[in-house]
């Protein structure tokens, strides 16, 4: 951010795939203050956060989540008054749109993106490694719901061999964008995007 110029007071939009820790773990950042004072600030103080309804609607009444080993009050009360639940397909800017593909949490949501007649898929947790392209039916230990996680994948894999279409996972590290080729009933290779 600081290379693009960009400072963390001007962003006015976050978007949440889902709800694990380290999906949120930077929504705050604490502020030393005076005698070892912290205090908890939003690390976007101007933003609005993003998330689907079900997703918040999910974790309301959860203290803990005893998968990620988080205490999502940390996150929670900092957000309050901040945060906009998205409806299935609700176009967030112009051309960005959140789909809901629940399976790895109950409200996880991808993002995409529709221009100059390409689409590009930004993905949450719906892989977690390139293995599972290979083989879909693989599941993670945070998938909350396998069957749905494993009906997902197949879905949203098919969408992805269509022409012009880009895949974004940051799971992958700095070589996140390429795209996907089916390569026998229930198997996928990804293919990524040389520099
Ligand atoms: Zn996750």
């Amino acid at each position: 951010m600081k290379k693009a110029g960009v400072e963390p007071k001007d962003i006015t939009k976050v978007v949440y795939s889902h709800f694990h820790l380290d999906h949120v773990g930077w929504t705050t950042v604490e502020q030393e203050e005076d005698n070892d004072v912290y205090e908890i600030e939003l690390t976007f103080p101007n933003a609005i956060y993003y998330a689907s309804k079900v997703e918040w609607v999910y974790w309301e009444d959860k203290t803990t989540d005893p998968v990620m080993s988080i205490n999502l009050k940390t996150f929670k009360e900092p957000l309050e008054g901040k945060i906009y639940s998205l409806e299935d397909g609700e176009e967030i800017i112009p051309n960005l749109f959140a789909k809901f593909e629940f399976g790895h949490t109950p409200g996880l949501l991808n993002l995409v993106l529709k221009a100059d007649g390409k689409t590009m898929w930004f993905m949450g947790d719906l892989v977690n490694s390139e293995v599972q392209f290979a083989n879909p039916h693989w599941c993670y230990f945070s998938d909350n719901n396998e069957e749905k996680s494993i009906q997902k994948r197949l879905k949203i894999f098919d969408e992805l061999c269509k022409p012009n279409t880009i895949l974004a996972n940051t799971n992958f590290l700095d070589e996140a964008f390429g795209y996907l080729k089916k390569e026998g009933e229930g198997r996928y290779k990804f293919e990524r995007y040389t520099k």
